[in-house]
């Protein structure tokens, strides 16, 4: 954030992404006639969200937000959060695809500097990967934070192995020349640096194994 002074900063920034994720229920029925009623285990869960004290200092530390100004943020993504997984909300959709656009979910790295700063447990990088989760089960895959995720999955579902030239084609697209180019400075270092990734990997021996596990994972 903006220091102004030594020890003060300008939370502008702050509220004006706050103020960008809708803070407020968006219920759609008619509204009861006394108070909303919501299954305790939800809230539960929800208070660990609703723990934040607004102190800012995910947003100080997080290291995407050094180098982009829309990324929306730990705190205001965290608070997002909250109305998207409040059964009481009727607009979880609607609200999980302004949030797949460019500077939301998908801009965070995960490098969990959120988690580590955060003095009430808010855990905001773990509420970014629950809505990640969320839209893809939604079929929210386009851009390139899904088509990550989508090939990642897909590779290692079917080799065992993460083929990490087939990851950048798959996600940037094999026809997408133009985006394809801007990556050939890092290939040519990456050979030169012999750490180019294989064009083809082998295949895990257990794979049978493998695809229990994905088996499982895909009934839940
Ligand atoms: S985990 Fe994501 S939101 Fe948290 S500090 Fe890192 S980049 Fe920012
Ligand atoms: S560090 Fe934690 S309490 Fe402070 S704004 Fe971020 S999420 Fe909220």
């Amino acid at each position: 954030m903006p220091v102004i002074t030594d020890l003060t900063a300008d939370f502008k920034p702050f509220w004006d992404k706050m103020h960008a994720v809708d803070p407020y229920l968006k219920p759609e029925e008619e509204a009861p006639e006394a108070e909303y009623i919501a299954p305790n285990e939800d809230m539960v869960h929800l208070v660990g969200v609703m723990n934040c004290i607004m102190c800012g200092a995910c947003v100080s530390d997080c290291t995407v937000l050094e180098v982009k100004d829309n990324f929306l943020g730990p705190a205001a993504l965290a608070k997002a959060y909250r109305f998207v997984a409040d059964p009481r909300d009727d607009t979880e959709t609607e609200r999980l695809e302004n949030l797949v656009e460019d500077g939301g979910i998908w801009d965070c790295t995960r490098c969990m500097q959120c988690v580590e700063v955060c003095p009430k447990d808010v855990d905001p990088m773990s509420r970014i990967m629950a809505m990640r989760a969320n839209s893809l089960e939604k079929k929210m895959n386009k851009g390139y934070g899904p088509r990550h995720a989508n090939a990642f999955t897909s590779l290692v579902k079917s080799s065992g192995i993460l083929n990490e030239t087939l990851l950048i084609l798959k996600t940037k697209g094999f026809f997408n020349i133009i985006e394809l180019i801007k990556l050939l400075p890092l290939a040519i270092a990456a050979q030169l640096a012999g750490k180019r990734p294989p064009f083809l990997s082998h295949s895990i021996k257990n794979k049978d194994k493998l695809k229990n596990i994905f088996k499982k994972l895909e009934k839940k």
